[in-house]
Parts: C-alpha cells; structure tokens; sequence
C-alpha cells in the first residue's frame, strides 16, 4: 500500500471573472517530495497555492492537503501548513530578529524553541539579525521569508515563486536550502517561472493557462522530448533566426541562449542529416558562419513544444 498523498487536487477550477485561472487541475503530491509546479506569469501557481493553503475558495473540483480539506479545515491546516507568498510579505520596518519573533509568536512558539528546524538558514540571517528587513539585499530577504514560514515546524511547505526577482547566485542559495530540508523529509511545493530550476525538482508540473502540460521527474520530461533537437549557431543571431524559419522542413525555432533551437518536421529524419541539410540551407541563405550540431532538449525544450500541442489542440477544439 502507497501512503495517501500529502496534497491531492481533483478536477480544480478558478475563474476570476472572465479569466479562467485554473482549468480543471488535477495532480498528486507525495509525503517528502520537492514538488515544482514550473509556469510563466498567469500560468495559475499563486492561484493553486492560495487555495492549498486555505486563503482561496475554488469553483469546482476537490482539493487535500494532509487529509484534509482546505475550504472546511482551514484552522487546523493553517497551523500545519508554511507559506511564502509571492510577494514580500515580512515588515520592513521591524528588524530580521523582531520579524522572526513575530512569525513565531503567532503559532504560539518561540524562535528558541524552534532553533534546530531554522538552523540552516537563521545562521545565515544571524548577521544581519537587527538590519530592518526592508534594507536586506533581495536574496536575504527571501531567505528570511522561508524562515519565517518555517518557524512554526510545518508539516508542509508552500513557497510561490520563492526566486523571482533574486539574482542567479541566491537563487542558488535558495535551492541549496530546499534540498537540505528535502532531506529532513519536509513536503515543499515550490511554484517558479525559471525552467532551469526543474532539475532541482523530484517531479514538476508544467503550467500553462491554468492547465498542466506534463507531470513527471524533470529526466522524464526531458526524455519525453521524443525527436532530434539541432542547436544552430552564427555572428548574427536575428540574420541566423529568420533564415532558421524559412528553411522548408524547419517544425519549430527559437531562441535558446546563444543557440536557436531547431526541429525538423519530417519525421524519421536522423539529426546528422536534418543538420546537414540545415547548415546547408542557412550557408545558402547568407549565413555563411553557421554551425548546426545536435543539441540536448531541456525542460524549456519539453514546454514550449506542448504548449504548441495544447494551442492546436484548443484550436481545433
Ligand atoms: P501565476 O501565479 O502563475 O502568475 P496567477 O494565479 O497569479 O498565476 O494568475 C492566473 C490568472 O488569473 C492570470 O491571468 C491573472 O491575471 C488572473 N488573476 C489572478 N488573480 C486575479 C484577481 N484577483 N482578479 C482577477 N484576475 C486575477
């Protein structure tokens, strides 16, 4: 027998008005995971977390978190449950201690007593503990965000878009912190619009419209990929990017980093040939520097193609 799932969503669906946030969402979570539900602005995430976390009614569908409901039980999982919302939510003009404090003396506990839980990421913060919270770099405000969130020793975690804003090095940091309590066993749902973070992830869900595109651990999901990507490189990225586009058997193209990543539409085609070919049609287009070579498909990869898949389907719904 499986244990039950920490959070269990059912068909859960949101409107606001006329903008349809969550479209009928369904997945499981289980008890340890570091769970990452990877989307752009307005893919859903805060909305799914504000309704897990009992601040947000659905319209429809069924949701669990830790065996129980979160629009009946909301006393008791308010107690259980750690969240980090989007925005800053500390007070700036109290002091990294005196929020903590303040944190801990609503759940009725004291930051002494919890010491051993926040350790890792109060000793970080020990430094700068009587700096006004709003005068933290962004990187340490977030991290006295999540130990604010902490201080009670929830049961589960939900941070939404803990690394926003934050620059590449603390966001870094951040995730080292949430493997080092992945290892305490602590359930963590973490929502994130940054696709290179999902390798730091057990499993993720991707998030588009209020929708789920894939669920799976993040080697699953790039595995699913499932045809040959080319990597096309050149001086002149906008010359390289139109020529990629009119080339006849191009499926999809865009830009990735310093690369364009490139599909051949063809079917059966191996990726040697589709990069010759390729190279061919782009030195043929003036872009005499191009190189092409097969490249590895990433979460971004994964994304963008089914979010092609889910638009046509819509379409042709
Ligand atoms: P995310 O956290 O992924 O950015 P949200 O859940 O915040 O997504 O938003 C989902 C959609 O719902 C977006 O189109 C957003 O503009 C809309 N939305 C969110 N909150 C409100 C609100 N209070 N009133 C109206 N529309 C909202």
């Amino acid at each position: 027998m499986t244990a039950s799932p920490a959070v269990r969503v059912e068909q859960l669906a949101k409107r606001y008005g006329a903008t349809t946030a969550l479209d009928g969402v369904s997945v499981d979570v289980q008890p340890g995971e570091l769970f990452g539900f990877i989307g752009p602005d307005g893919a859903g995430k805060t909305t799914l977390f504000r309704i897990l976390v009992t601040l947000l009614l659905p319209d429809a569908g069924r949701a669990e978190v830790l065996g129980r409901d979160p629009s009946r039980d909301l006393w008791e999982l308010r107690r259980r449950v750690g969240y980090m919302p989007g925005r800053f939510s500390l007070y700036a003009d109290l002091s990294v201690a005196e929020n903590l404090r303040f944190f801990a003396s609503v759940f009725g506990t004291t930051v002494e007593a919890q010491r051993e839980t926040i350790a890792p990421i109060y000793d970080q913060l020990a430094p700068f503990a009587d700096r006004r919270a709003g005068a933290l770099s962004g990187g340490m405000k977030q991290k006295l965000a999540l130990c604010c969130a902490l201080v009670h020793r929830p049961d589960i975690l939900f941070l939404d878009e803990p690394t926003t804003g934050v620059d590449a090095v603390s966001r870094r940091e951040f995730w080292d912190l949430l493997a080092g309590l992945r290892g305490t066993g602590l359930t963590t749902l973490v929502s994130t619009p940054y696709m290179d973070e999902a390798g730091r992830c057990d499993r993720v869900a991707l998030m588009q419209r209020g929708r789920l595109l894939a669920v799976d651990p993040p080697a699953a999901i790039t595995a699913s990929f499932g045809r040959p990507l080319l990597g096309a490189q050149a001086a002149d990225r906008y010359a390289l990017l139109r020529a990629v586009r009119a080339w006849p058997a191009v499926g999809s193209a865009f830009p990735f980093g310093e690369t364009v990543h490139v599909t051949d539409a063809r079917d059966g085609v191996p990726a040697a040939r589709s990069a010759e070919e390729l190279a061919a049609h782009l030195r043929g287009a003036g872009v005499r520097d191009a190189e092409v070579t097969e490249a590895t498909p990433t979460i971004e990869d994964v994304f963008m193609a089914r979010m092609g898949d889910a638009t046509a389907a819509e379409e042709a719904a």
